[in-house]
């Protein structure tokens, strides 16, 4: 297969034909979650973007090595390095150890992701089973110049590197702003500066996520562990670095310092982003009230939500938006979704339905060109999508008689329905649709009240007729003291 890739690099500000350094090898690494909390809609985007982007590049040959980091140590609650550690401060909470706290949701994390059908990634490394590692770049940052001590903390020293570096190319941010922004905050902290970050940072006492050091007894700064764990497994240069667009400042401008000030270049090929999703306009937060996990989302169980949306739903709402456009949430949009992933699935029924003829009447070869090139613009999804619908629209026409198609083109587009939905897009049929299961049990409720009501008004034709007619269909009624019951044959 032929590699028409293009990419947009957020560092470089345009899309780039995608060519790995070491073909057929491509390494990526993926920005994972900080364990303290159920996953959310916020996780379910780069989950998707780039289980997307892995699921292509295997079928484009590449063998992908994709590593994506559990956090679970040194992501403060304030990212300006002050504050309690995220993940201790929600065992706090419940009461049980900050590893607990990393399984639980490390669990709901796996869950949740495997409903959306992704693929886990090749490597999973935690940041706190890097600790030793994690050290060494801090000392080697130092030994470079590039950090100083202070009170048993080591900090990257972000004026010092901009002297013969850019801070702030990846985010477009400007050292002389970010100077001028925080001035009067200086010689507030033993910060140097107050846009230094922490590399290495000594505990309070009551901090118990602690690790012994040449510096102190602390722990890492939150963005050296992927400065840290993406070279470990992937080596100093490697291919793409993904991860949502909120992580762009500070944390991945801050690893790009870091790689540079350790070992002398970046080591990012490729940067992407995918972009956030707001609700009904806003940022999603707990603050304002409009946070929904996944579970809730999948039950239906939030006050924000009209029904249950089922993981499928949720996967082609998000892939029905470019990675790079903002996605906003609403009911109404949600169930657009579902109708268009119920035309779609309900078009690859009618694919199977359909017999060949002598002569193909429709254009194939412009349908599988159209929706690769989709593809190849950096993962333009929903038009790809479009094409997938136009497609449908001449599988009904075949199907109705108006168009043809012979053998040997009928399983060529089998296979393609099933290479770019199933593979590619990751979408599955969903035989269990939490959705439709509801108003099929609602729709017998109603059929089965109104038979109750017809035999209270010793209308017995009406009434078993309705339960003889549901037993044709297979659906048993049972006839009880304070109503009925009803099964499925
Ligand atoms: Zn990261």
């Amino acid at each position: 297969m032929k590699n028409n890739l293009t990419i947009y690099n957020t560092l470089s500000r345009k899309k780039e034909k995608f060519e790995p350094i070491n073909p057929p090898f491509v390494g990526m690494y993926v920005c994972g979650p900080t364990v303290y909390g159920d996953a959310h809609l916020g996780h379910a985007r780069p989950a998707i973007t780039f289980d997307l982007l892995f699921r292509y590049l295997k079928y484009l040959g590449y063998k992908v090595r994709y590593v994506r980091n559990i956090t679970d140590v040194g992501h403060l609650v304030n990212d300006a390095d002050e504050g309690e550690d995220k993940i201790a401060k929600k065992a706090k909470l419940e009461h049980i150890e900050p590893m607990e706290i990393v399984q639980k949701y490390t669990n709901s994390y796996h869950r949740n992701t495997a409903q959306l059908n992704t693929l886990p990634p090749r490597i999973e490394p935690h940041a706190s089973a890097h600790i030793i590692e994690q050290a060494a770049m801090a000392k080697k940052i130092l030994e470079n110049g590039f950090a100083y001590e202070v009170n048993g903390s080591v900090y990257f020293d972000v004026e010092k590197y901009s002297e013969k570096n850019n801070y702030g190319k990846l985010s477009g941010r400007k050292i002389e702003d970010l100077i001028s922004n925080t001035r009067e905050l200086a010689g507030q902290s033993e910060k140097k500066n107050p846009f230094d970050f922490a590399l290495w940072k000594k505990a309070e006492p009551e901090h118990i996520m602690r690790w012994p050091s040449e510096w102190s007894d602390g722990f890492p700064g939150w963005h050296l562990e992927c400065s840290v764990m993406s070279t470990k497994y992937l080596g100093d240069k490697f291919d793409i670095h993904g991860g949502g667009l909120d992580l762009q400042f500070p944390h991945h401008e801050c690893e790009i310092a870091q790689s540079k000030a350790a070992n002398g270049e970046d080591s990012v090929k490729y940067w992407m982003h995918n972009n956030l999703i707001t609700i009904e306009g806003q940022k999603m937060s707990k603050s304002l009230g409009n946070f929904i996990t996944l579970d809730e989302m999948f039950s239906g169980k939030n006050d924000l939500l009209e029904q249950a949306y089922s993981p499928m739903v949720v996967r082609f709402f998000i892939l029905q938006a470019h990675y790079r456009s903002t996605l906003d949430f609403s009911n109404k949009a949600l169930q657009a979704s579902e109708k268009g992933l119920q035309r779609l699935m309900k078009g690859l029924e009618t694919l199977e339905k359909i017999k060949p003829s002598a002569e193909t009447s429709v254009d194939l070869k412009s349908l599988k060109e159209k929706t690769f090139d989709a593809l190849n613009d950096d993962l333009n999804t929903p038009i790809l999508i479009a094409h997938l619908f136009d497609g449908i629209k001449m599988i009904n026409q075949i199907h109705s008689g108006d168009e043809t198609i012979n053998n040997e083109d009928l399983e060529d587009l089998k296979s393609f329905y099933k290479l770019t939905v199933f593979d590619i897009l990751g979408l599955k049929p969903e035989s269990q649709n939490a959705n439709s299961d509801k108003k099929f049990e609602d729709a017998i409720n109603l059929l089965l009240n109104i038979r109750l009501e017809a035999k209270k008004n010793k209308d017995f034709a009406t009434s078993d007729k309705i339960r003889d007619e549901l037993n044709k269909i297979g659906i048993i009624v049972k006839d009880k003291k304070d109503g009925f019951e009803w099964e499925i044959k």
